[in-house]
């Protein structure tokens, strides 16, 4: 089956309110020259949260073809939590999808599978679309467990699925092996094939075959303009989650191009 890819920007902690306005200006209207190629694949950037009103305003005004997301969320519902951001507030500034479990959370906020699950469940119940990552370090991939590892962090958020299937094919999970993510090194295209595969698989064994095939399975890891196109390509691979290369609205572009 035939997904339409998705190119999604993860601008980390980047940009000021002038440079993401330069950045999305610089990727809406090289999609604007682009016309019917855009539309083969969706396009997404995922702001900072200071940024997030700022661009959706823009995407309002120039009718740009890009959707917006959050890098982060949390678990709770509006209250008392102070520093947070829930999903309701994430909606209200035109976000449709939200970043979960990145590898710079797990690592550097002590995310661990159990909270990338309930921030699913709470993703789900607050309207976004969760897209999920998980991942080995180069150690867990030396030692033979990269499958082991990405099952269990699979594993941990099956159970936070909503029961449509409607809901669940509308998943988003994201490979990005942590020894590839910002060091240039990328996954070479049986690596990475190996464990979109894998993921394919287990989704299959977990939700059932029909909904496995309409999952998106994105790569992750140094991606930019001169390999998006091999790995794109690659059976299970639906597109891409972009760091580095999300930064500079040309390198974003010549990925983008490469999913066309
Ligand atoms: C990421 O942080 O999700 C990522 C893939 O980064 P980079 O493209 O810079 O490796």
């Amino acid at each position: 089956m035939r997904r339409r890819p998705l190119i999604a920007g993860n601008w980390k902690m980047n940009g000021l309110v002038e440079t993401a306005l330069e950045l999305v200006d610089g990727i809406g209207s090289g999609l604007s020259q682009r016309e019917g190629r855009q539309t083969s694949c969706e396009v997404l950037v995922c702001p900072p949260f200071t940024a997030i009103q700022t661009v959706n305003k823009q995407l309002s005004a120039k009718g740009y073809n890009i959707k917006l997301g959050a890098q982060n969320m949390a678990i709770e519902e509006p209250g008392a939590r102070t520093g947070e951001v829930c999903g309701i507030m994430l909606r209200n500034v035109g976000c449709h999808y939200v970043i979960l479990g990145h590898s710079e959370r797990r690592q550097f906020y002590g995310e661990t599978n159990e909270i990338v699950g309930k921030k699913t469940a709470s993703a789900y119940r607050d309207g976004l679309v969760p897209i999920v990552c998980v991942g080995e370090l180069l150690e867990e991939r030396e030692a033979g467990r990269t499958i082991a590892v990405v099952r269990a962090q699979l594993d941990a958020v099956m159970p936070h699925l909503p029961e449509e299937s409607g809901k669940r094919n509308n998943l988003v999970i994201a490979y990005e092996p942590v020894w590839a993510i910002g060091t240039g090194k990328v996954a070479s295209p049986q690596q990475a094939q190996e464990v979109h595969a894998f993921i394919r698989g287990h989704l299959s064994e977990k939700l059932g075959a029909d909904t496995a095939s309409r999952i998106r399975i994105l790569y992750g890891g140094s991606m930019k303009p001169s390999n998006a196109k091999e790995l794109i390509a690659l059976e299970d691979v639906d597109g891409g989650l972009i760091g580095g290369a999300a930064l500079k609205a040309q390198d974003f572009l010549g990925i983008i191009d490469g999913a066309a």
